[in-house]
This record gives C-alpha cells, structure tokens and sequence, in this order.
C-alpha cells in the first residue's frame, strides 16, 4: 500500500464529516477553527503540545517527566515558537478542543495508559488531524497510543521488544529530507528494542533509520523515523524515548524532533 492510497482511503473513510462540520458550525466557531492554522503558519507563532501519561516513574530518568525532557528540547531549536506540556491528568486529558485547535504540532508519549484515553479525546485528535492538518507526533511506545493506531489503520505493533542491552547506532539515511536537516549520526548507548515488522502503513519517506548492536556483537536493522501523510495532516513516529533510559536528553534526538516539528506543522 503506498501513502496516496493510504492517504486517500483515510479520508474517504469519513467522507461527510468535514462538510458537515463545515455546515454546522457558525461564523464565528469557523474563524476560530481557522485561526490556529493561520496563526501558526506565521513565523514565531508556532504552537507545540508535548502530551505524556504521566507513568514515567519520578524518581528515574525522568523526574519531571518525558514530556519536559523534550519541551525543554524543543526549546533550544524552535525559535519563537510556544512548547508547553500537556498531560493526562489535565482538564479532558489535555485534549480540549481549545487546546487542541490551537494546537500545529501534537507530540505523544503514552505507555501503561493508552486504554484510558476517552474515545471523545482521540476523536478530537483524529479529526484535527485529518480534517484541519494538525500534525501529530508519536513517540517510542505511543505506538499503541490510541490516537497513532486510529490515524494509521493498522495494527501498530512491533515484531519484539527487548531490553536486552542493545545499543542503537542512528543514522541519518535521507540527508536531504527536512527531518534530517542538521543532524548528525549518532549512538544511543541504551535502548529498548522494537524489531520489525512494524505493522504500519507504507510510510511515504524514512528519514531516519538504525542498527541495533547487541552485547555479543550482531547487527539488526530497524526504521526508526517514519512519515505519512493522513488526510490533510502529517504524522512522524520515532522510535527511541524507553522511561528508564536517557534517549531523549540527547540533543540529536532533540534536533529530530524539532525537524519533525517543522515538517509537520500545517501548511498555509
Ligand atoms: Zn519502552
């Protein structure tokens, strides 16, 4: 299956929605469902929600979170724009509409709690992805997120997952591609293992991809930075960020992802 296909089989599959949204809504919500989208294509206005479960445990890795750990990455690169955290605990699981339409990039980190995400919530995100291209971030095990599994269709799961003392040797394979600006290659020392398949659609690009190296020396491919398109939305998965590791303190991570960012926010 190649993305246009994908892409167009994701709209089709709801094809009324987007007119009747359209037809319901007043002036007055129209403008303000069109403003974030206006807002956020201006330089410096750009607005990024990085959204986790909470269960990263306090008083590992991360004492304040995945969710800051990258914040605060995405910080160094995207230049004027607003980063904020975002979480389940919030008000509607930090998926309010306002929230979310004021929203160009959603990032997502979920883990044990992908189950108790309201079905209203990942509607939401569903629909301003690929009604009105919000772009949408899926982070390591948010491959199970319900949200990433509902944009992509498929399964979403893994062939294994291991913490078995892999390393992972990154590498930028399309240089040229915008999610690769400016990164280099790089080394994650710890990582837990995805092996493929990953039961996702065709991606339409692989920007990024890696090596597993295990303790006794063999090699094993995996993609680790993957795009689509859906609907009028972008989506980018990237696979490191494990809790109990430190793969998103890395400033190369953060680069990535701040790439990912650009290339994901909507068009004008
Ligand atoms: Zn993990």
């Amino acid at each position: 299956m190649n993305s246009k296909r994908f892409s167009d089989q994701t709209v089709a599959s709801n094809p009324s929605l987007s007119r009747r949204s359209w037809l319901t809504l007043g002036l007055g919500a129209a403008t303000a469902v069109l403003m974030p989208r206006a807002l956020g294509a201006a330089a410096g206005s750009r607005r990024v929600v990085v959204w986790a479960e909470g269960t990263a445990p306090e008083d590992k890795v991360y004492p304040q979170d995945v969710n800051t750990a990258m914040a605060d990455g995405l910080r160094k690169y995207l230049k004027g724009g607003k980063v904020e955290t975002a979480g389940i605990s919030d008000p509607e699981q930090g998926c309010s509409e306002a929230s979310l339409k004021a929203c160009d990039v959603l990032i997502w980190w979920g883990h044990k709690r992908h189950g108790d995400v309201k079905s209203e919530h990942v509607d939401r995100v569903v629909r301003r992805v690929k009604e009105e291209g919000m772009g949408f971030i899926s982070v390591h095990s948010s491959h199970f997120a319900r949200p990433n599994r509902k944009l992509m269709g498929t399964a979403c799961s893994w062939g294994a997952y291991e913490c078995d003392g892999c390393k992972l040797n990154v590498k930028v394979k399309l240089a040229d591609h915008p999610i690769g600006k400016g990164v280099k290659d790089f080394t994650l020392p710890q990582i837990e293992r995805y092996s493929e398949p990953y039961a996702v659609p065709e991606p339409e690009a692989v920007p990024i991809e890696g090596t597993y190296v295990y303790p006794n020396g063999k090699e094993e491919k995996v993609r680790v930075g993957l795009c689509w398109t859906v609907g009028k939305g972008r989506m980018f998965y990237f696979l490191p960020g494990h809790e109990t590791y430190r793969d998103l303190y890395f400033d190369e991570v953060h680069r990535i992802l701040s790439n990912a960012v650009e290339w994901a926010a909507p068009r004008v």
